[in-house]
């Protein structure tokens, strides 16, 4: 059997299987699929994604991309007992197939739910404030992000089969990129299970998932401006393939990463932040058997305790660990996901100890382990790794620094000072995370000024939340997850950042009424539309541009006292004339912000029910001109930004207000956030 690819709207598999790689369980060695690319298309898959993906995804908005990551999230829970099924077969457990499988899904919940919140519902996407570039304000700038023409290709590494891949996708989707997603060979039908779920629920648009299940050769020379890499894997693979990348291709990666984990001089045996820090260590070296990217690679602890760190953690291992076939449901930890990977982890260890490295938890040897039967022996063809710990003392060569055992192994390394501590955790040469155990805000200060540019991510770990992080080696695709230097220099995730990965973006220069036009989104000096109040209709015939201006209303100093006794707001600029004029900003007693506000309410609304369903904040408020006594005000709101939701019954409007004085003094600029009825 050779494992099919998903290429141009329909399966494919090669004409016969030879040179096919042969993918074995992990746990048993005996064979579950094989891999071949013999005779694939790769040109043909890109034309399709550039001509029909990009169709498919242009038709939608941010947020109608945005609905379909949440649908493909629930088609893919709705049936993910069997991806965690098949995934035992690699050697995850059911936590490993949690970090990998629901963390995958998380991810596609994550972008759906910020795709809505926080990109419009329209195809640009705008980054800053408008930039004012003549006096008069008829030429303006704007930073304009726009979606890449191109197919995003997407190369994986095989410890993360399904969230690598969607880490990827969900971005690019959301920006309106059609990807190709490479898997790599030891765990492709993995990922190639949850293709076909998406495929089989009728949820992809026609030409914006595409998969190849094994190599792809060549692929570098077919790709063209507009087009963009990104590859999760090891350094030196980035480095070779980033070689290969023709110029005007984005190429991002997210590499190997020697990550620290730093427990702090206050953090002694027997306090709960020794205890988090221990058990956040035994859970990087054993969940998927090590084999993650932000795995603790080195432990880097106060010399006198490093004894005390390797005994808990020797403790907490015997007391937790049982290592064995992921199908049997004692076992907490699988093999590597096979020989070959084995071998090279062995290799890693070795390069340590030839180092000077000393065992001080495990050992090379092949454990005994539990069998899917629930039988306990021998480690036979299964490609089992034991959890080990190699001490160094501060003056530790470089190759701890440098070399990654790709599976259940850490170095734990003394230091005798903070500053020391924070050169080890950088001679990482850049990592993907760091994490720091301590309850002492002097030293996460110190600590977090020396190794963030170092970094991409640091987590301190102190008694308040040991129970509630979510942990040293889980990204989250809020936060940015990528680093510096050696880690590759990407940032995958990160929210709506990650999104712009697959986006161009562009100053974009011209009048106000050009930039509304180009951007949906009105800009002072655009053309405006006065009549009908803008609050009597709904969604379906609001445009932007559409105006109310007020009549002007005097303030006087009743209502300066009324307001201040009715609120409690007695601050002596709005009470104590002499104490007023002494202030550098007023000429004497002057109305509350708070007030000028509410009397611009007062002044632009229409009153009776309608479409406008409520206020549900303001943005952006400065006060300019303090009004005083006897001053007048007026308001000038226009619909500026205009965004229906999908799948509700109203939408978003904001607004952009302007109270100004009687000699055209700006007292006040804000934006009104409402909410409208579609109808
Ligand atoms: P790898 O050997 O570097 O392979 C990564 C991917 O590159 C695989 O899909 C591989 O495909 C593909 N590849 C290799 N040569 C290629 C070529 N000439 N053209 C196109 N594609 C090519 O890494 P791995 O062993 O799969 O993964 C383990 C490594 O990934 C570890 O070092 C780990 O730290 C790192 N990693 C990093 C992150 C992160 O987010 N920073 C996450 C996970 C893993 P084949 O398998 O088909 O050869």
């Amino acid at each position: 059997m050779i494992l099919a690819s998903y290429l141009q709207g329909q399966w494919w598999t090669p004409a016969d299987g030879t040179g096919a790689t042969v993918v074995r369980d992990a746990s048993t060695g005996a064979e579950i699929t094989r891999v071949s690319t013999a005779g694939v298309d790769l040109d043909g898959a890109l034309q399709y994604a550039r001509a029909v993906g990009q169709r498919s995804l242009g038709a939608l908005t941010f947020h109608q991309r945005a609905l379909l990551l949440k649908q493909f999230a629930q088609a893919l829970t709705a049936r993910k007992g069997e991806l965690y099924e098949a995934a035992k077969g690699s050697g995850a457990t059911a936590r490993d197939s949690m970090i990998d499988v629901d963390g995958g899904i998380g991810v596609l919940f994550t972008y759906s739910s910020k795709g809505r919140r926080e990109l419009p519902n329209a195809h640009v996407y705008l980054d800053g404030p408008t930039e004012q570039l003549s006096k008069d304000g008829t030429f303006l700038g704007r930073h304009v992000y726009t979606r890449l023409p191109g197919v995003a290709v997407q190369i994986n590494a095989f410890n993360f089969p399904t969230w690598g891949p969607l880490e990827k996708f969900a971005p690019a989707f959301l920006a309106g990129v059609p990807s190709l997603i490479k898997p790599a060979t030891p765990t492709a039908h993995l990922t190639e299970a949850w293709v076909r779920i998406l495929v089989e629920s009728g949820l992809v648009p026609d030409g914006t998932l595409q998969l190849v299940s094994g190599a792809v050769p060549g692929v570098f020379d077919l790709l063209r401006l507009g087009d963009a890499v990104a590859f999760t894997g090891s350094a030196s693979t980035a480095a070779a393939l980033q070689a290969q990348t023709p110029g005007g291709v984005r190429f991002t990666s997210e590499t190997d990463s020697i990550n620290a984990s730093v427990l702090g001089p206050d953090a002694a045996p027997g306090t709960p932040v020794f205890d988090a820090f221990v058990r956040q260590l035994m859970v990087e070296l054993t969940a998927k058997a090590g084999q993650k990217c932000t795995a603790i690679r080195r432990a880097i602890v106060p010399a006198g305790m490093m004894d005390a760190v390797a005994d808990a953690l020797r403790q907490k291992i015997a007391e937790k660990v049982v290592i064995g076939d992921p199908h049997a449901d004692a076992v907490t930890m699988g093999p590597v996901v096979s020989r070959a990977q084995r071998d090279e982890v062995l290799r890693g260890l070795r390069t340590l100890t030839d180092a000077g490295g000393r065992m001080l938890v495990g050992s090379a040897d092949a454990p005994d382990v539990v069998r899917a039967d629930g039988t306990t022996g021998p480690a036979g063809d299964g490609a089992f790794v034991a959890p080990m710990l190699v001490g160094f003392d501060a003056d530790a060569p470089d190759v701890v620094h440098e070399v990654e055992a790709f599976g259940p192994v850490s170095a734990l390394i003394g230091y005798s000072t903070v500053a020391e501590a924070a050169d080890l955790v950088n001679r990482g040469g850049g990592s993907l995370v760091t994490s720091v155990a301590t309850d002492d805000p002097e030293v996460a200060a110190e600590l977090m000024t020396r190794i963030a540019p170092y970094n991409g991510r640091v987590l301190f770990l102190d008694t308040a939340d040991a129970r509630t992080s979510t942990g040293h080696g889980s990204p989250v695709p809020h936060l940015v997850h990528g680093g510096p230097g050696r880690a590759g220099g990407g940032e995958e995730l990160g929210g709506v950042r990650a999104v712009l990965h697959f986006m161009q973006r562009t100053a974009v220069q011209g009048s106000p009424a050009m930039l509304t036009a180009i951007t949906g989104v009105w800009h002072p000096g655009a053309p405006v539309a006065e009549g009908e109040h803008p609050f009597r209709k709904p969604l379906s015939r609001l445009r932007v541009g559409d105006r109310i201006a007020s009549a002007p209303r005097e303030v006087t100093l009743d209502d300066i006292e009324t307001f201040a006794h009715f609120t409690g707001d007695t601050f002596y600029a709005h009470m104590d004339e002499d104490a007023a004029a002494a202030n550098p900003f007023f000429p004497g007693r002057v109305a509350h912000g708070y007030l000028l506000v509410s009397f611009a309410a007062g002044l632009f609304v229409d009153p009776d029910p309608g479409p406008v369903l409520a206020n549900y904040g303001l943005e952006d408020l400065r006060f300019g001109t303090p009004v005083s006594p006897g001053d007048s005000i007026r308001v000038e709101l226009t619909a500026k930004q205009i965004t229906p939701r999908e799948t509700d019954e109203y939408g978003e409007v904001r607004w952009d207000a302007v109270i100004r004085n009687q000699s055209d003094e700006l007292v006040a600029s804000y934006d009104v956030l409402t909410l409208v009825a579609k109808e």
